[in-house]
């Protein structure tokens, strides 16, 4: 008997689970329980279609070719740029550029813009809880400049601490660069508030979306953020491709990341002038066919329904935690009033890594360790977790045998 109360609101668990074909297979003689989705999403067969689809009929370099393979993988290509901008509500195909991933919308970002506008003494503020790919560039980039990296920091239960924040804020503020949703710990942050508080200080503000884009609906004009990256293998798409959305003016007035193909106007050896956007930001041959199967995922999260999967997955988060909550001596790390379906938990006297390797032997995957988050690690005083990680396929049964798994492999370790 199925369960799970999303289906009689019109989500069917199961008949998503059949467009998924790896979740057919079977790890370690047991059924595949996948729950490492927050590092990456499983591929619908519709995603692998595209891939294949593209290499058999249509592959040809883009933009340049009057044959009929270029202007049909040119036009595919251009069509997910469309499909993405509807999808995070932004006003101009313009301001969507292709990057092969979240990191390297934040490096383009850190390096066009940050190099262009941060002088010495200028600060940028990010929180505790960012991924490594939203400190990293902005610790080169002041480091480089002598400018100051600031840190919001974050409560007991893994929220900012807001009023921290505003203190932070002053005339020196040129940027704020923020997680979405945490990685490590679930945290959907405020970031509407954070905006409208930065700007008033006179700071832009880079939205790092990697986890918030697959589970949360995104409208950059609503939340007016400046910048904002996200990744296409987070989303049921491939790897290799991701995105970053950038207000037209700001984009405009930046200056270049990469020099080659594709983003020049003119060429010559006294003066080379550049490409419009977006193409100013997509140097040489771009990840053509992820891009194109990136819009099948697209179409395919739209045939779902965001909000169905966004209630299902709710559902997830509440039970894992409540059941998570049963299992004596583990403690749930990340306790914010509101949440992105992933639990992220520790064990006394257990180490992650080997409560990870036992579940694996029973065919569940979860993750362990810090999530490249250290700093969050650092502020909970702990070396890692061990984090399941829910996406539209999952079920309360995978939850189930998730528990089940914690129960033995704690009876061996502690
Ligand atoms: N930011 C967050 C919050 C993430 O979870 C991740 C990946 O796990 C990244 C950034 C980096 O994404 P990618 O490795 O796809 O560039």
């Amino acid at each position: 008997m199925i369960t799970d109360p999303a289906i009689q609101t019109g989500f069917d668990v199961l008949s998503v689970r059949q467009q998924f074909p790896i979740l057919n297979r079977e790890v370690k003689g047991k059924p595949l329980v996948y729950l490492d989705n927050a590092a990456t999403s499983q591929k619908p067969q519709v995603v692998i279609d595209a891939l294949v689809d593209y290499y058999t009929r249509f592959n040809a370099n883009i933009h340049r070719g009057i044959h009929t393979l270029a202007e049909e993988a040119t036009a595919a290509y251009e069509a997910t740029r469309d499909k993405t901008r509807d999808f995070i509500g932004a006003s101009a195909r313009e301001e969507i550029i292709f990057t092969r991933g979240t990191t390297e919308g934040i490096n383009l970002v850190a390096y066009a813009w940050g190099r262009q506008n941060i002088k010495a003494g200028d600060e940028v503020i990010v929180s505790a809880m960012e991924h490594h790919s939203n400190i990293v560039p902005w610790q080169v980039l002041c480091e480089e400049k002598n400018a100051v990296l600031r840190v919001i920091p974050i409560d007991d239960n893994g929220e900012l601490i807001f009023e921290e924040f505003t203190k932070l804020l002053n005339e020196k503020t040129k940027l704020v660069s923020v997680v979405h949703a945490s990685n490590s710990l679930g945290t959907i942050n405020p970031v509407k508030k954070i905006i409208e508080a930065a700007h008033k200080a006179g700071a832009l503000v880079m939205i790092d979306g990697a986890q918030s884009s697959v589970h949360l609906n995104i409208d950059v004009r609503e939340l007016d953020c400046d910048f904002f990256a996200f990744s296409a293998h987070k989303l049921y798409g491939p790897t290799g491709v991701g995105v970053l959305y950038g207000k037209k003016h700001i984009l405009d007035s930046m200056n270049v990341f990469q020099g080659g193909g594709e983003m020049i106007r003119e060429v010559c050896f006294e003066k080379t002038t550049f490409n419009d956007l977006p193409y100013k930001y997509e140097a040489g041959t771009p990840n053509i066919a992820d891009v194109i199967a990136f819009g099948a995922a697209l179409d395919f999260i739209d045939s779902i329904g965001k909000d169905l999967v966004r209630q299902h997955e709710e559902e997830l988060l509440h039970y894992a935690t409540n059941r998570l909550g049963e299992i004596p001596g583990l403690h749930i790390v990340g306790k914010a009033a509101k949440k992105v379906s992933l639990v992220s938990f520790r064990v006394e006297n257990v180490h992650p890594q080997d409560l990870g390797i036992l579940l694996d032997n029973r065919g569940i995957a979860v993750r362990t360790g810090h999530h490249c988050t250290q700093p969050v690690m650092d502020r909970f005083g702990i070396p890692g977790t061990t984090r399941a990680s829910f996406a539209m396929y999952n079920t309360k049964e995978e939850i189930d045998a998730l528990i089940a798994g914690l129960e033995k492999a704690i009876k061996v370790l502690a």
